[in-house]
């Protein structure tokens, strides 16, 4: 059985109890992995306090993002391995996972360039004071992690923060916490001080809370569902420190009569099938122009059931979702959607010993849900869309703004104007037109509006996230030219 350790101050710590890790594709022991707590926690903002002060806030940015550099270069080296790991600890299939590996190396390589270009500003206000802004790292940050894209997105949070010169200690998902623990090694062989970058996997009441709670930690960072981003914002509260909160979503695809449906019914179906539905930006909504709504959802529907389930490391189009927890969660929200709408196909999966053991569910489709439905308003985190008619662009903007949530949406039309006046209508952190995600790359910036968070992370936006701005005013000498 692996077994996988904390690393805190470059040290493999092992906290004297573990936890098991299943592999959703069976629900057989994956891993025993340590179970970090407050005192690991307490260890970790230590270790990163002290490499802060030593060295790493005054490493220049080129000898940080020489490192950064080479993080990413081991990461490629690694990448089957990687893949391998995030596929059997998520279930996501191979080539997802594989997708996944590319883009957090993506991730070292973008903000490894973008800190030597991180300047501050010059403020001419009067000619005998010279004013300058500093932009300076936070100091400590905490980083808290979802088990949807552990690789991706710990690589999203902890590349900008590492590159402007915080010292950081991440806490992956007890549902999938190994590729996190990979990260953190292939950061010590990439030259990273100790204490840079501290990993310490654990349950999210144990190590999450404490270190949400922690004094040491100067600026913290979840992604996760909104009920926890509260906590941590309260427990940020607390010590006045800043947090950014990538939260969920219930994410809109708009589709206009005069859509390409060609183009857009592979994205659409795609939006909602990545990661079983377990994506916050998932396309978990199709609101669709009356007139090309039977079309669609036919041919929705026929695609939905040509999908094949297995394995992750299989590569099948989908894999199981994460948790017997997540599983009971989808299967509640679907039996009660049947109340609501009209269930077209879905559901749980018939017997199948390829998929006996995982937390399997195949794609479902609701159709002429009302707005007001809790399939309709509510993130359920699985493979399950709800259809929504909708007949004018004011009609299409009201629906797309109708939940709390407003993380990302997209419009496909051939009309130029609907597409403007629905990208300025819709409130959404991002909004893609005739695309989906747009293969979500690390240039851009990401984040929510309402409750599906604040704060950016991605693209040069992320990097200023994890920099706060120093001003400083100079006096000059009357009498020099
Ligand atoms: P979650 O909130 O249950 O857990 C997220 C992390 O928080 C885990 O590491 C967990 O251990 C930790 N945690 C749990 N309780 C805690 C506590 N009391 N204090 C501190 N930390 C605690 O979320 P999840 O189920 O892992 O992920 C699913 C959610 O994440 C969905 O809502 C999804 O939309 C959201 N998500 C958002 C983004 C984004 O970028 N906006 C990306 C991925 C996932």
């Amino acid at each position: 059985m692996n077994r996988y350790p904390a690393l805190i101050n470059g040290e493999e710590v092992n906290a004297g109890a573990d936890f098991e890790d299943l592999d959703p594709s069976t629900g057989e022991i994956l891993a025993e992995v340590t179970r970090g707590g407050p005192q690991e926690i307490d260890d970790a903002v230590a270790a990163a306090r002290q490499t802060l002060e030593g060295t790493w806030r005054r490493t220049r940015p080129a000898e940080r993002a020489r490192i950064l550099r080479r993080m990413s270069d081991l990461m490629r080296r690694d990448r089957d391995r990687l893949a391998d790991l995030e596929s059997r600890d998520t279930g996501k299939p191979l080539r997802q996972a594989r997708a996944d590996a590319d883009v957090a190396i993506r991730y070292f390589e973008f903000y490894a360039s973008a800190v030597e270009v991180l300047y501050g500003e010059t403020i001419p206000v009067s000619s005998d004071v010279f004013i300058y802004t500093l932009r300076e790292p936070f100091g400590v940050t905490g980083h808290i992690i979802p088990w949807n894209y552990p690789l991706q997105i710990g690589a999203r949070t902890v590349a900008p923060a590492l590159a402007a010169g915080n010292c950081c200690v991440l806490k992956p998902a007890e549902e999938a916490p190994l590729t996190a623990v990979h990260l953190g090694r292939i950061a010590l062989e990439a030259g990273l001080p100790p204490g840079a970058l501290n990993v310490v996997p654990g349950y999210g009441e144990e190590a999450g809370a404490a270190l949400a709670a922690h004094p040491g930690i100067d600026h913290l960072s979840f992604t996760g569902s909104v009920e926890v981003g509260a906590l941590v914002s309260k427990a940020a509260a607390d010590h006045v420190i800043p947090v950014t909160l990538e939260l969920g979503g219930k994410s809109p695809n708009l589709v206009f009569a005069d859509a390409d449906l060609e183009a857009a019914l592979p994205v659409v179906v795609n939006s909602i099938i990545q990661n079983a539905g377990q994506t916050c930006s998932a396309g978990s909504r199709l609101l669709v122009q009356a007139p090309v709504h039977d079309r669609l959802v036919e041919e929705l529907t026929g695609r939905f059931q040509k999908i094949s389930l297995g394995p992750g490391p299989a590569d099948p189009d989908m894999g199981p979702l994460i948790s017997a927890t997540q599983l009971e969660r989808v299967t509640r929200y679907v039996d009660l959607g049947k109340g609501e709408a009209h269930a077209v196909t879905g559901g749980r999966p018939p017997d199948d010993a390829r998929l006996k053991g995982g937390f399997f569910f195949l794609p479902t489709v609701f159709d002429h849900v009302p707005p007001s439905a809790v399939i309709a308003r509510e993130e359920i985190f699985g493979p399950v869309v709800a259809v929504t008619t909708f007949s004018d662009l004011d009609e299409a903007a009201q629906l797309a703004n109708s939940t709390d949530f407003g993380l990302v949406a997209a419009v496909w039309t051939r009309n130029v104007s609907t597409a403007h006046v629905m990208a300025r209508e819709i409130q959404a952190g991002q909004v893609f037109v005739n695309t989906y995600g747009a293969s979500g790359g690390p240039e851009m910036p990401f984040g929510g509006v309402k409750r599906s968070g604040h704060g950016r992370e991605k693209g040069f936006a992320g990097l200023l996230e994890y920099t706060q701005v120093k001003t400083v005013a100079m006096k000059i000498e009357p009498g020099v030219a």
